[in-house]
């Protein structure tokens, strides 16, 4: 645990266990060096207790860079609540994390991730203040999609000097709360779609409404498209699916696509351009913390367009200083971060 903690630079890990509720839960706490680290909190199954510790780590991380990098006054945190196997009441598990998220003061504020929903914040706001995505702010979603959007027509504008998504080929991977609105957005801006998910819902409905066609989840990968647009599954970039891509970008918002950085690196060799997952799926971040601190929806909505003109910053940045793109964006959200840990220091 510690050897993680230090190769993430991760300030506080926190684990909580109500054996009456059957909660187990674990907060990492990256970063509070710009203010309240703020970050989702995922009801998933984990294989074992290291996998789940490991999950919250790496995302926690990520999220200090992502709010780093959208110019929050936010540190990154992620919890994650092992579900129980068996029975177990939702709503008593949900209040009990509530007061754990309450104990740690205000340091961290917990919202929806995967598996958890609106309904599971308004449990949790019982027990803590600390919290947002209830029923009177709402699902992020529609903003993380509207950000990813942004991101691929400024991709594509970047790499294939287009200014228009009309006839472009967008392979589409995860047709959840994310993935679905992003194939609604690229339909409408006349985009042709293929599409891929473990559950055969979505896809009859990308079918009849947006003229989508379907490949088995497998073979999303290989399919010879303009763009891919990850939004399932975390390090889909790997040793196995980097030689099966046929794509000119990569613009989803699947949180830690890379498996590893050197598969960036890999993409970058391969001539295809890599939109961070940090900072094209941060729609969802800007919503939430803005909503957190009462801003309009008119500013929420100018922050989330201008995630387009964000990355085009970075792909200039990328070819001026011959780094990978991903790269670039770490050593941003990093001096931004070291920036913030020596005002605090001199304070
Ligand atoms: P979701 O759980 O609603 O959707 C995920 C979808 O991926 C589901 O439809 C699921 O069936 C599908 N899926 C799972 N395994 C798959 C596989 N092997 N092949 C194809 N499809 C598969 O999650 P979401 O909220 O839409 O988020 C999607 C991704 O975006 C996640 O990685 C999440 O961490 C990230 N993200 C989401 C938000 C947000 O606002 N919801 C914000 C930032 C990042």
């Amino acid at each position: 645990m510690f050897k993680q903690m230090e190769s993430n630079h991760t300030q506080r890990l926190q684990l909580f266990c109500d054996p009456d509720s059957g909660l187990k839960a674990i907060i990492a706490i990256h970063s509070t060096l710009k203010g309240p680290a703020i970050g989702g909190c995922r009801f998933i199954s984990y294989k074992n207790e290291e996998d789940a510790i490991t999950d919250a780590l790496r995302l926690a991380k990520g999220m200090s860079y992502k709010a780093a990098l959208a110019g929050l006054p936010h540190g990154g945190a992620k919890a994650v609540i092992i579900r129980p196997e068996g029975d177990f009441n939702r709503s008593s598990l949900m209040q009990e994390f509530g007061k754990c998220v309450e104990s740690l003061g205000g340091d961290y504020i917990t919202a929806m991730d995967s598996g958890t929903q609106v309904s599971d914040m308004d449990q949790i706001s019982k027990h803590t203040r600390f919290v947002t995505c209830t029923s009177a702010i709402g699902d992020p979603s529609p903003y993380t999609a509207q950000g990813v959007f942004e991101g691929i027509k400024a991709s594509v504008k970047f790499k294939l000097r287009k200014e228009s998504l009309s006839g472009i080929h967008i392979s589409i991977q995860g047709l959840g709360h994310v993935g679905f609105e992003v194939a609604r957005l690229l339909h409408n801006a006349g985009a042709k779609l293929t599409v891929a998910d473990i559950n055969p819902d979505p896809i009859k409905l990308c079918q009849s409404q947006f003229n989508a066609r379907s490949v088995n989840p497998e073979d999303i990968y290989s399919v010879d498209a303009d763009v891919f647009c990850p939004c399932g599954l975390g390090a889909i970039i790997n040793d196995d699916t980097v030689a099966k891509l046929q794509v000119s970008i990569i613009a989803g918002s699947a949180n830690n696509q890379l498996a590893e950085d050197r598969h960036g690196d890999q993409l970058a060799e391969k001539g295809i351009l890599y939109a961070p997952d940090f900072l094209i799926n941060s729609g969802g971040l800007i919503f939430v913390a803005s909503r957190y601190a009462g801003l309009s929806q008119q500013a929420i909505k100018s922050k989330v367009h201008h995630i387009g003109s964000a990355l085009h910053q970075l792909y200039q940045e990328s070819i001026t200083s011959g780094s990978g793109v991903h790269r670039v964006a770490n050593r941003q959200a990093e001096s931004i971060l070291a920036a913030a840990e020596k005002i605090n220091s001199a304070a």
